[in-house]
């Protein structure tokens, strides 16, 4: 993949993206400026005991607007992180958030280093320290700011956070809500791991589901003729490849760190999956074509490109070779604004990162309720609806004299468990925010692109929250 994100001003990619839907709004010019600040930038370094010696770490909390409280997005671990990639990211929460109406504010966090490289003691040491320096300047908790994964964390980090912050909060009562993505058995929700890669498919499912715009672009509707390369095949990339050959595509390509591999009959995720977890790559999985430059896998013949590793993996370099119709980003940021422009003249859609991976926060904000709550949805009302159920069945035999079948009535009767009212809400939420979007598209004359029109829909949204708060008269 291309390491170029120290190379890239991302903050400033994202406000030219800002910038160029701001124009077709009618707010203040100061208002504008407000919603796109970064409000809190917190940088600061903190040392580590490893081997004889001792590690300086840098690391970076950004709460990019408290328009609503908490704050919330992830933590990054990785060696390319930077206070500029740090700022973006937060601010793409912010946007994100709004668009799938989830009430919360835009945050990231970020820690230098490679989590290859250190033991899990040693992230462990990292992790709980990190929170600690968080807390001492209250950049977070369950109404301040709430971190969850990102690129290199996952349930483990969350829960030394988790644990730190309840440790240094003793009684609290809604302390677990400090942190989302943590494991089941710490108060986690089913569905949150998947949540990122299930958002993304259901967006693509929705986008080509649309006949009059899959026309425009040469394609029928549906996924059932849909081959799709996805880059990465870390919790974002393996899910969307997942649920999308689920929903009836094909997944023709896949692309990771040490190359990439094709195959147009199509793979299972998961053989590809166990053959890279026992051999250390996804090169020399049986069949496959395979290109040792793993961005040549991206250009590959495709109808829908789902890049879901890095930013900046599309660029005026390489978006002309690309093939595929649809780029829906499962990362953030992976498309430049002028790639983006050109993709657009070459008549391609891009679903852009903050609606199409708004599934994670989506879900997080499930966790958050369940945790302020503390009661698991579907505890209280499973059971009554089984029962109630049930007794309609039973009086519609006895009236008609008919019986139901064994099968239905189990289907019938079934009360919603935990996951299947988590997968609901966030189908809910990804198909209606779509239509908003699209929406916007269509109504708003000159706006061009779903990006464009995504950002006019937040930026509406961001705005009157400040205007009902008073901040602005
Ligand atoms: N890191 C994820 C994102 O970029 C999830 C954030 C969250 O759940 O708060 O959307």
């Amino acid at each position: 993949m291309a390491n170029t994100a120290n190379e890239k001003n991302f903050f400033a990619d994202v406000c030219k993206n800002f910038d160029s839907a701001a124009q077709f709004t009618a707010h203040p010019e100061g208002l504008l400026t407000q919603i796109k600040a970064c409000n809190s930038v917190y940088r600061f370094q903190f040392p580590i005991r490893r081997g004889n010696g001792f590690e300086v770490i840098d690391a970076w909390r950004v709460e990019h607007s408290q328009h609503m409280n908490p704050t919330k997005g992830g933590i990054r671990y990785s060696d390319m992180v930077n206070e500029d990639e740090v700022m973006a990211l937060a601010a793409l929460m912010t946007y994100k958030c709004a668009i799938v109406n989830v009430p919360f504010g835009g945050a990231k966090g970020g820690i230098c280093i490679n989590p290859k490289n250190y033991t899990i003691g040693e992230l462990e040491n990292i992790t709980r320290r990190y929170t600690t320096e968080l807390i001492k300047k209250n950049f977070i908790g369950p109404g301040i700011d709430v971190p969850a994964p990102d690129y290199g964390t996952g349930e483990r980090e969350m829960s030394w956070i988790a644990d730190t912050y309840m440790t240094m909060n003793p009684g609290q009562l809604d302390a677990l809500g400090c942190v989302t993505g943590k494991p089941i058995a710490l108060h986690g929700i089913r569905g949150r791991k998947e949540a990122t890669g299930r958002g993304v498919a259901y967006a693509i499912r929705e986008c080509v589901s649309v006949a009059e715009d899959m026309a425009k672009i040469g394609l029928k509707a549906g996924l059932g003729d849909k081959r799709v390369i996805v880059q990465g095949l870390g919790n974002v990339g393996y899910h969307s490849a997942k649920f999308l050959a689920e929903f009836g595509a094909t997944i023709v390509g896949l692309c990771e760190f040490e190359g990439a591999i094709y195959n147009e009959n199509g793979f299972n995720i998961d053989e590809v999956f166990a053959h890279r977890k026992l051999t250390g790559s996804i090169l020399g999985f049986p069949g496959a074509v395979e290109f040792k430059n793993s961005m040549e896998g991206l250009e590959q013949p495709c109808d829908i490109l789902v890049p879901a590793a890095l930013e900046n993996q599309l660029t005026v370099e390489n978006i002309r070779n690309i093939k595929a119709k649809i780029i829906a980003e499962g990362a953030n940021g992976p498309t430049t604004p002028e790639a983006e422009e050109i993709f657009t003249e070459m008549r391609g859609i891009i679903i852009p990162d903050m609606y199409c991976n708004a599934g994670g926060v989506t879900v997080s904000y499930f966790e958050w309720l369940k945790n302020l709550s503390h009661v698991a949805f579907g505890r209280m009302e499973n059971r009554y609806a089984e029962n109630s159920n049930r007794n309609l069945i039973n009086t519609l035999e006895s009236l008609t004299g008919k019986s139901i079948p064994a099968e239905h009535r189990l289907m019938i009767v079934k009360g919603a468990s935990e996951l299947e009212l988590v997968n609901s809400g966030l189908e809910d939420t990804m198909i209606h925010s779509y239509h908003e979007i699209r929406e916007t598209l269509l109504s708003k004359a000159g706006v061009k692109t779903l990006r464009t029109a995504a950002f006019v829909g937040s930026i509406d949204k961001i705005a009157v929250s400040y205007m009902n708060l008073g901040v602005w008269p």
